[in-house]
């Protein structure tokens, strides 16, 4: 249930809203618009419902929130949409964020010189992984523990934030002394555990949408992470399995507004993971800019033809600064902007 406060109503009213609807044993999520304060009541309908909030001072109405996913949902936020701080760099609003690095972490080396180059060339945030997800058992599975110390180091050089996979909650703790935003990968995004335990930490969460996820599923995959009290949750589409079979995946860019539609969440799009090919990374995130995404997530390496992991779709490091300069015009069209250093 949502309890829309009147503008006129006073804190104390607001207090006493939440005073009864926790006296039921359901959860209150204030959300303080300009205007007006809204009330989000989670836990048994029924119960709130008994509660009969209509008429009580200060209300102006009371409406059920129609979506399986409650604080996911935009109609919790009445139009508002999330802005996540991440080490001082904004995730949202109008805000576009770039987000780059190597697929895996492979050496000290490669991943200081990838961080200091897509610094320059304006990115927002640093992703590298130490833990990887393998198709293969028999392939590199990450530098696990060595890697987060060279993520750790390349933070030190460059200032910026670090967005790196746990795959393990038994990872959680190494992973968060390093980590700015953990990313919960695709083939996670259904490890329910993982997610309350990623929203009991309260870090920033780049949540991957599943190979075969609906939208619904990937919203109440990040339910499971905001109902722990963390409200640090970005969506991120990259690339579904349809049957197609002449790329990777397949990008569903149509996500981008219908998941903007259906919550406030910002939305992040990987246009490396859907294409599998380098030479589609640039369209895809030029595309996904028009649309309205709120960043992209995209691999580099200093020489994908060297890489251990994913080469073939990284860009080169050497055109990392055209790639970023071209899609730093195309976030205009949605009315964003990519803040360069
Ligand atoms: C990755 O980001 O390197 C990755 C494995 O992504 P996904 O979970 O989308 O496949
Ligand atoms: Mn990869």
């Amino acid at each position: 249930m949502m309890i829309i406060m009147k503008p006129s109503a006073t804190e104390s009213q607001v207090e006493a809203v939440v005073e009864r609807i926790e006296s039921v044993g359901a959860r209150a999520h204030l959300s303080r618009g300009d205007e007006v304060t809204v009330i989000g009541a989670i836990g048994d309908r029924e119960h709130v419902a008994r509660l009969e909030l209509e008429g009580s001072p200060g209300v102006a109405e009371v409406v059920p929130i129609l979506k399986p996913y409650k604080l996911a949902s935009s109609q919790l936020r009445a139009g508002e949409r999330s802005v996540l701080d991440i080490g001082g760099a904004q995730v949202g609003g109008e805000h576009f964020a770039l987000i780059a690095g190597p697929c895996t972490v492979e050496s000290l080396d490669q991943t200081v010189q990838t961080a200091r180059a897509v610094r320059d060339a304006g990115a927002t945030l640093f992703r590298g992984g130490a833990y990887k997800p393998r198709t293969s058992p028999y392939a590199f599975q990450g530098l696990g523990q060595e890697g987060l110390r060279m993520l750790a180091e390349a933070k030190a050089q460059t200032g910026l934030p670090v967005v790196t996979e746990l795959m393990d909650a038994r990872d959680i703790e190494a992973v968060l002394e390093v980590a700015d935003v953990v990313q919960v990968g695709a083939r996670n995004m259904q490890n329910y555990p993982l997610l309350a335990e990623v929203g009991r930490s309260g870090c920033p969460v780049l949540l991957k949408r599943g190979l075969s996820a609906t939208l619904d599923e990937l919203l109440m995959a990040a339910e499971y992470i905001l109902k722990e009290g963390n409200p640090n949750v970005m969506l991120c589409e990259r690339g579904i399995r349809t049957f197609e079979t002449a790329y990777r995946f397949t990008l569903d860019l149509m996500a981008v507004p219908v998941l903007k539609e259906l919550s406030h969440l910002p939305v992040i799009v990987d246009p490396s993971h859907a294409a599998g090919r380098r030479d589609l990374v640039l369209p895809l995130s030029l595309a996904a800019a028009a649309v309205g995404a709120d960043g992209i997530i995209v691999e580099v390496h200093p020489s994908p033809d060297e890489a251990i992991c994913d080469g073939p779709q990284a860009l080169n490091l050497d055109d990392f600064a055209d790639f970023a300069s071209a899609v730093q015009g195309a976030t205009a069209l949605a009315g964003k902007a990519l803040r360069t250093a």
